[in-house]
């Protein structure tokens, strides 16, 4: 993880939230075509065991699926290979990494982390009632990932805590 890319990704310099949200995926595929680092970028996002939402690799994926809406992953065989098996069941990633308790503490900055390991961090963020807002800054993770794990987090907090 957290190699670096061969070339310059096309992205570089553009406004990041045009790969986040669905209304702007046309744009943000335009983007990424041509793009010289897409298998790089792919192995990076890694869409189907990270659940991603948004722009990677000149697809949209949503919950780590390609939409098809707007590209067709079965003519792409760089996308293909990130289509693989997907974990049964949404839910929290159970690394239990050391990495992430070290993160959670302010030991270690969010680019030591995978992006798996960072999912992790904002799913217990979500659990200790810690704003999104904060966990988006802290992660880097895209705003929709995030709510997306807060979403699907159960959050136990007391009636006090709220
Ligand atoms: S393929 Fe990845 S690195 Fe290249 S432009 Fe698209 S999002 Fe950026």
């Amino acid at each position: 993880m957290n190699e670096a890319p061969k070339h310059k990704p096309n992205c570089e310099g553009q406004e990041p939230t045009i790969f986040d949200f669905p209304e702007f995926a046309p744009m943000a595929i335009d983007i990424c075509v041509g793009c010289k680092v897409r298998d790089w970028c792919l192995r990076q996002v890694d869409p189907a065991k990270n659940f991603y939402d948004g722009v990677a690799g000149g697809h949209a994926w949503h919950d780590g699926r390609v939409q098809r809406r707007w590209s067709d992953p079965d003519t792409d065989p760089i996308a293909q290979a990130y289509l693989g098996t997907r974990p049964k069941r949404r839910g929290p990633i159970p690394i239990n990494s050391p990495k992430v308790r070290d993160f959670m503490v302010g030991k270690i900055a969010w680019n030591r982390l995978t992006i798996a390991e960072r999912q992790e961090a904002v799913h217990r963020m979500a659990k200790q009632g810690v704003p999104q807002e904060l966990a988006v800054n802290a992660t880097k993770l895209p705003a929709i990932q995030v709510a997306g794990i807060y979403k699907n987090t159960t959050i136990k907090r007391t009636e006090g805590n709220r």
